[in-house]
């Protein structure tokens, strides 16, 4: 699986990397990223691949999700305060890094 590929909404390898995703519609030249998510393509734990904001309440954001280990969708929930902190100055996935596969 080319993860270069991944649709961040459906999380489906879509056959070019550009261009809106044959299996959802979803055109990620479209998609306007919120400043205080996780990008898309952000590695968790070696092993989630985020994909797009599904939602965000006042306790949390929830994002699509690709385990790339089993090849399933999943959903990742960030436990995060709204005005209270923000990931890039006060990280509270210690365990977050990048591990090209
Ligand atoms: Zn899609």
């Amino acid at each position: 699986m080319d993860f270069q590929k991944i649709c961040i909404q459906c999380m489906s390898e879509k056959p070019n990397r550009d261009g809106m995703c044959p299996f959802c519609g979803f055109d990620p030249d479209q998609y306007k990223q919120t400043s205080y998510v996780l990008p898309p393509f952000t590695v968790l734990n070696g092993k989630y691949l985020v994909g797009k904001e599904l939602g965000s309440g006042g306790f949390g954001i929830t994002y699509t999700a690709l385990d790339m280990l089993l090849g399933r969708n999943a959903a990742i929930k960030e436990f995060f305060m709204l005005g209270g902190m923000h990931w890039n100055t006060f990280p509270h996935f210690p365990e977050m890094q990048e591990r090209p596969s």
